[in-house]
């Protein structure tokens, strides 16, 4: 079934940022690394700008998606981080409005700054390019997510790219330095979409939920099966 999605807006502040309280799936990656290509291609329609060209906005783009009679939810398209290939720690690497987006309380609906906030945080999906595993920036992004999120999962882009050898390699290497499964998609051939639909729906049920408490975030659990499609 096709989703219904729809572009809400582009933030370059967190006071541009919805509050409406519907859960936020946050996607976070390196410039280039296919974020808006894998919106356009899970959305069936051409709602993100892609570009050949790498780190074009320090926009967050909002994007509102709804499955069936599934909870709605925003895709939250966050700037990519950059090039480096080392020595940048993560609170470099990402822009002041990504940490700015991670560490916003959130209200329920209607309601202002005074009002507690509900403690639900954003789930995110890291992505990183199948071609370049292992690279120093996306480690500093996951060890960073960690203290950001309660939920979240590596999806690999670009998986058409490498021919199964070097896709086999990838994949293995990728699982090692992420400890967990890593779901391999493309853009280009659809492939892993299914899959990652499922992840996200459950990243949007799981962040629909306020967390219990605050002062301990949990560790991210692993939300792709043990043995990720190949
Ligand atoms: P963003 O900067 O992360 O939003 O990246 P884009 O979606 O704009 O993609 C950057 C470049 O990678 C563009 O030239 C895309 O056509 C290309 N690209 C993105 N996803 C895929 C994919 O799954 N397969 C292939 N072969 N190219 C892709």
């Amino acid at each position: 079934m096709k989703p219904e999605a729809t572009f809400v807006r582009s933030a370059a502040a967190v006071s541009d940022l919805p509050a409406d309280g519907i859960p936020e799936i946050a996607l976070v990656g390196r410039s280039n690394v296919g974020k808006s290509s894998l919106i356009n291609a899970l959305v069936r329609q051409r709602l993100a700008r892609t570009s050949a060209a790498p780190g074009k906005t320090r926009l967050a783009n909002i994007y509102r998606v709804q499955v069936a009679q599934g909870v709605p939810f925003h895709l939250v398209d966050l700037p990519g981080y950059g090039y480096a290939r080392g020595g940048r720690s993560a609170a470099q690497a990402f822009d002041d409005l990504t940490h700015a987006y991670f560490a916003r309380e959130r209200r329920r609906p209607g309601q202002g700054a005074e009002a507690p906030s509900i403690g639900r945080r954003p789930a995110a999906l890291l992505l990183v390019d199948s071609r370049h595993p292992g690279l120093e920036s996306d480690k500093a992004a996951w060890t960073w997510l960690h203290t950001a999120v309660d939920e979240a999962a590596v999806v690999a882009t670009k998986v058409d790219k490498l021919a199964r050898g070097e896709r086999i390699r990838a994949l293995r290497e990728l699982e090692s330095v992420f400890q967990r499964p890593v779901l391999p998609v493309s853009a280009v051939t659809g492939e892993g979409l299914d899959e990652l639909w499922r992840v996200i729906n459950q990243l949007a049920n799981s962040s629909s939920h306020p967390r219990r408490s605050r002062t301990h975030p949990r560790a991210t659990a692993p939300l792709l099966p043990k043995k990720a499609t190949r």
